[in-house]
């Protein structure tokens, strides 16, 4: 039985109504967007498949589901107010704060009025007379707006692997990105986890302290390095917000949209005994900051290998069987797939009732009614994780019939790979934008900054294209295939782009494999935004405007506007020096 999470209100549909703006999603990025919208006067109906806000911390209510970017920089940083009224409780606080904080942020703005939750987005079709889009729901609402606002998230359409017998298991099977909103107690049962990505490593501790026997099938060994959260005391906090604006000031010129230590110097040039001072130190601090120990960990192979030599010792020093030991260290590159952040996940397996199956050179063969069989050996089991990841990036847009000029469809446009200008517009669906899309920083920044900058860039781009009587705004292909291409050459410099991965795309076969988000650095792309925008939207066609030659007036894409951090910028400058800004 596959457990699936959503329960539905009562809805009367919308027909033939008509907004400046539809908007898909009610995460982060949809409720900004939405806040933005009403600012400038403009209408917005805002359609959420879930039955709150939150996006990502609304589905993913797995146990152990936190965020790994400290909480004082994953959170807005539009509203000074908002910074200093709100506290976190935990360096990196958990998802049911996360969530509050989401539906504080509907609350305090009001946002709910527009938003019609309990309602997917099924097609949207571009009126190539009207100048608008039309959009249906499952809900039966045909609502047209002028523009059509993805919001849609990177990481929000779970893949579920489609095992063989997966009907004929008895006991329950359960997504952790579309985890039961009641919990789920394992208490006394044997449970399997399929997957050691992010979401099962922070679920795994957990979920063996109550389960009586816990199975994790491992395809690929995750690297991890220790979260060392802890409670944010009422002194730290106020120390922190004493300084707020100079935090969110240093973490826009950062590449990943939040700040940390990061030592330029390359790993090669320190001696053996200061890298290993170095990297204890990195590893003392813990989190993703760990890849900030030196400059060329995700440009050198041989630096890249120092730390994964390091990580690998520690990994060997937590885990007492020497042979799971050995099937926990990674033999890729370093922080090629996402980094994972955990709390005693690797100490977990030290526990009598954990056991680790290796799927990496035999597959899971298939669930039987009583368990998972792999390699003839059936492990039994009362229920079953998947903690399998998402269709990354593009998934969510998949599951939309978006068709744009001349009956194009957006996935047909994309079949070989997401193409768009910024990751913001894609040639043939005009006034169609995408938030954190592909071909932008996106997942590989902090997804808040990234979110709030693209809609503070389409606040300025949407209130120009009213101030001139533009119909439409629309990327022009040559401009388009530049980016993409500038997107795709940056990638190739990285070690990141040398692994399977999600970034990839190929943690789903049949996938065409494209590095998705744009690895140039936040501060680098978001210097090319407020270019396209000064030259009056280089690289884009208007249609209609009066006055083509008016510059468009920056209101909300000013505070973007920070100087580079250039001497600690790291893999993004190094990327984009190498390969530069086209
Ligand atoms: P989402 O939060 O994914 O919201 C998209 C919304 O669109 C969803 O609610 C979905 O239901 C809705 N939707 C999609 N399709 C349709 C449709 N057709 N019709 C109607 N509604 C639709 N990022 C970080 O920077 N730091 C972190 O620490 C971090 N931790 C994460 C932890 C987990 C478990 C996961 C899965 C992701 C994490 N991320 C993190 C990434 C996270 O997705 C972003 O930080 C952010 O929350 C994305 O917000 P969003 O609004 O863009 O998308
Ligand atoms: P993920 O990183 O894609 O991990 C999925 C796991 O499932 C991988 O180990 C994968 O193995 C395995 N898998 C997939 N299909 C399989 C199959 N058929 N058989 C066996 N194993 C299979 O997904 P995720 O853990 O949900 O994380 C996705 C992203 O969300 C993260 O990278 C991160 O950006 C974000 N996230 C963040 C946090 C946080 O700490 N804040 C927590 C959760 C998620 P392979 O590696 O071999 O493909």
């Amino acid at each position: 039985m596959i457990v699936d999470a959503t329960t539905r209100r009562a809805h009367a549909a919308e027909v033939r109504a008509v907004f400046d703006a539809v908007v898909v999603g009610a995460g982060f990025a949809g409720m900004y967007m939405l806040h933005r919208l009403r600012g400038l006067g403009f209408s917005a109906r805002v359609f959420e498949a879930g039955n709150g806000v939150g996006g990502t911390w609304y589905w993913n209510r797995y146990p152990g589901a936190r965020c790994d970017v400290e909480s004082l920089q994953y959170s807005f940083s539009f509203s000074e107010e908002l910074d200093q009224e709100w506290n976190w409780s935990e360096k990196y606080a958990p998802q049911p704060e996360i969530l509050s904080y989401a539906n504080h942020i509907a609350d305090r703005f009001d946002l709910r009025r527009d938003i019609v939750f309990d309602t997917r987005v099924t097609s949207a079709t571009f009126d190539e007379e009207a100048k608008c889009w039309l959009t249906e729901t499952d809900r039966g609402d045909r609502v047209a707006a002028k523009f059509l606002i993805m919001a849609v998230g990177c990481l929000s359409a779970p893949n579920r692997p489609n095992f063989a017998g997966l009907e004929d298991f008895r006991g329950p099977i359960y997504h952790t990105g579309q985890w039961p909103h009641e919990g789920v107690d394992f208490t006394g049962l044997r449970v399997g986890v399929i997957g050691t990505g992010s979401s099962a490593i922070q679920s795994i501790p957990i979920i063996a302290r109550e389960a009586a026997a816990l199975t994790v099938f491992q395809r690929t060994a995750t690297w991890s390095v220790p979260a060392w959260n802890e409670k944010l005391t009422p002194e730290y906090l106020r120390a922190a917000k004493a300084d707020y604006p100079a935090l969110r000031a240093k973490a826009r010129g950062r590449p990943t949209g939040f700040y940390f230590p990061f030592n330029t110097e390359p790993a090669l040039e320190a001696s053996q005994e200061d890298r290993e001072k170095q990297y204890e130190q990195a590893w003392a601090r813990g989190g993703l900051p760990f890849l900030g120990a030196y400059g060329d960990l995700l440009f050198e192979k041989a630096a890249n290998d120092t730390a994964a030599e390091f990580a690998r010792r520690k990994i060997r020093s937590l885990v007492k069987d020497p042979v799971t030991a050995d099937l926990l260290c990674p033999d890729n590159v370093f922080g090629c797939k996402r980094l994972c952040v955990d709390t005693g996940y690797f100490e977990t397996y030290n526990l009598p009732h954990v056991k680790l199956v290796d799927v990496s050179r035999t597959p899971i063969e298939r669930f039987t009614a009583d368990g998972i069989e792999v390699d003839g050996v059936e492990y039994p089991l009362d229920a079953v994780v998947c903690a399998t990841g998402f269709a990354a990036m593009t998934g969510s847009f998949d599951k939309i019939r978006i068709t744009g000029r001349n009956g194009l469809t957006l996935s047909e446009k994309w079949r070989a790979g997401p193409r768009a200008y910024l990751g913001i517009a894609s040639v043939g669906f005009p006034n169609l934008f995408m938030i954190t899309g592909p071909g932008s920083p996106s997942v590989l920044a902090s997804m808040i900054q990234a979110i709030e900058q693209h809609v503070d860039w389409l606040a300025d781009c949407l209130a120009h294209m009213r101030d001139v009587g533009a119909t439409t705004i629309e990327p022009v292909l040559k401009d388009e295939d530049a980016w993409v291409e500038h997107v795709n050459d940056v990638s190739t410099v990285s070690l990141r782009s040398t692994c399977s991965s999600w970034y990839v795309g190929t943690n789903i076969p049949g996938r065409p494999r494209v590095f998705m988000p744009y690895i140039g650095g936040f501060p680098i792309y978001v210097q090319k935004c407020n270019e396209v925008m000064s030259g009056g939207f280089d690289g884009f066609v208007l249609e209609g405007a009066q006055d083509s030659n008016a510059a468009p007036q920056v209101r909300y894409t000013e505070r973007w506007r920070v100087p580079i951090d250039i001497e600690v910028i790291s893999p993004a400058a190094v990327a984009a020096r190498r390969v530069p800004v086209v």
